[in-house]
């Protein structure tokens, strides 16, 4: 499997930054690779993309993929796939919308994508407002949380009126 992924996608390194580029053309909807699955962590990490509640898989060589609020890929968690959002030409750097997957990240960082809808600081979903996340793919725990949060809130209720 490692192997296949390499045949598609460079890692670059400069100055001890890394990115994730592609040999090849994709059209938007195509998958360009599996996400691994063999290594599964409790916490997450640098090297980590989280894929259920309390579950993060390391993913190996895609760790050197980086966070655009503009991305060209998703990681489809549900089918573990990494799958163009756009077309992407031969030779352009992935991206991908960190807060689709993490929920509270490890090593929270500001953004520098330029985007017009960048979010600045990269810190997970649980501190995106509504309006951002709505704009996104989110993987289903993230959804899951999202609406958790949001059904706990009749608790405060019971709080006023107790
Ligand atoms: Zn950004």
């Amino acid at each position: 499997m490692t192997t296949t992924l390499m045949e598609k996608l460079t890692i670059k390194t400069e100055n001890k930054f890394r990115t994730l580029t592609t040999k090849q053309s994709y059209k938007k909807g195509e998958v360009i690779c599996p996400i691994p699955s063999e290594d599964l962590r409790d916490k997450p990490n640098r090297y980590t993309v989280q894929i259920g509640r309390d579950k993060h898989t390391h993913v190996g060589k895609l760790a050197a993929l980086n966070h655009s609020c503009d991305p060209n890929v998703i990681l489809d968690t549900e089918n573990m796939e990494m799958v163009a959002c756009k077309d992407i030409e031969k030779g352009e750097q992935l991206f991908f919308f960190y807060p689709s997957t993490e929920w509270e990240m490890d090593a929270p960082f500001i953004c520098l994508c330029g985007s017009a809808n960048c979010i600045n600081v990269v810190a997970g979903a649980r501190f995106l407002p509504l309006s951002t996340l709505e704009r996104h793919y989110l993987s289903p725990h993230i959804r899951e949380t999202v609406i958790e949060l949001l059904n706990h809130t009749q608790r405060n209720l019971e709080k006023i009126k107790s």
